[in-house]
């Protein structure tokens, strides 16, 4: 990381930027309202940070010891804001500021009047983003992928609804991206694209999907550790794409667990990922908890622990999803869940948990 002197010119960053590619390092800028950090995407053994500290218009040159250095808090603290943190923007909605996000709609979008139904519900509930899935990554081959596994012309009309839905009801839209070929199709009519848990190791998808400039809503995957999951993070920042949206989703449950709750949801990583991250972290707790009877208490939970957001699956007839219908809430549930969300969130106001 080379931290430029406030009153660093132009030709000395640029100077800096030439001299890293000389190295055969990326340079990732950030400029800041007082200062530019200038991030090394490569080999950073390769780099003399004494002959760098010495070059003009630089204030100081050193290593970051994590393996995700782009979007290391310690990184944007050089040029983010009194708080440090990141705010990433869906359509008009601030992820990662003082209020919280909730996303909310089906597992799966099943048909346009669902959809519409939903997206309505949902708005008048509180919920700001609507989630569906179009290319649903599915444990069996025999249950129902998604519209999207109908060819180009199902996926085209079921995002179209997405898209409708978002403008009819003012609404910003995300949706999962299961492979490469999804990609430019989902960024085409949705403002946010979604890697799903089994995703979070697939390194060309995560490029691909940064390479949009869309806002990324990255879940983590059900076996991997903090490091490894701000790590493959870090695939999308070295693209240039920082609009990234981490969730929380659960992770494998041990022995008998698995028969009361889908996966084990991981609270703490919350402010631990807090700490290290200046990105924003929300929650899922409708994929890690599996039950509808749940995800009041674990909502509520994930906002106290600081989450700057909530995704919730939704139906005005749970029993009727033709996927999850089992962790499913109904519109009245998730209005009840936002208003008492927002309450826990005005209690704990400004204090950040990564300034504790
Ligand atoms: C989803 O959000 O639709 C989904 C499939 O979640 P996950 O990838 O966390 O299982
Ligand atoms: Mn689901």
């Amino acid at each position: 990381m080379i931290i430029m002197k406030t009153d660093a010119t132009q030709e000395e960053i640029k100077q800096v930027i030439n001299e890293i590619k000389a190295y055969g390092l990326k340079a990732d800028v950030s400029k800041g309202d007082y200062r530019t950090v200038i991030g090394l995407v490569g080999d950073e053994s390769k780099i003399p940070f004494s002959h760098f500290a010495t070059l003009p218009g630089v204030k100081e040159a050193r290593t970051v010891e994590a393996p995700y250095k782009l979007i290391n808090r310690e990184y944007s603290k050089e040029f983010a804001g009194e708080t440090g943190n990141a705010i990433v923007k869906v359509k008009g909605v601030e992820i990662g500021g003082e209020t919280p996000v909730f996303m909310a709609g089906p597992c799966a979008v099943e048909s346009r009047d669902q959809l519409m139904r939903i997206a309505e519900e949902s708005l008048a509930a509180g919920a700001q983003i609507l989630r569906g899935g179009i290319f649903k990554p599915r444990s069996s081959v025999h249950s129902f992928q998604g519209l999207g596994s109908y060819g180009d012309e199902g996926a085209r009309e079921a995002l179209g609804w997405m898209r409708e839905a978002g403008e009819r009801f003012g609404l910003a839209t995300v949706t999962e991206v299961r492979g490469e070929a999804q990609i430019e199709l989902a960024a085409e009519y949705t403002d946010m694209l979604q890697i799903g848990t089994r995703n979070m190791y697939n390194q060309d998808l995560l490029i691909k999907a940064a390479r949009t400039g869309k806002p990324i809503l990255f879940k983590r995957h059900f076996g991997a550790g903090i490091e490894e999951f701000l790590s493959f993070a870090e695939y999308m920042a070295a693209e240039g794409n920082k609009n990234i949206v981490l969730c929380e989703r659960g992770i494998l449950p041990v022995g008998k667990g698995k028969n009361y709750t889908r996966y084990t949801l991981d609270l703490a990583s919350v402010p631990a990922i807090q700490k290290e991250t200046y990105l924003p972290i929300i929650v899922d707790p409708s994929h890690a908890t599996g039950r509808r009877d749940l995800i009041f208490n674990m909502s509520c939970a994930a906002i106290a622990a600081g989450a700057s957001g909530l995704m919730i699956e939704s139906h005005y007839n749970p029993a009727e999803a033709v996927v999850d219908a089992q962790q499913a809430i109904t519109p009245d549930e998730l209005e009840e869940i936002i208003r008492t969300c927002r309450e826990i969130k005005k209690l704990i106001g400004r204090r950040r948990n990564e300034k504790n």
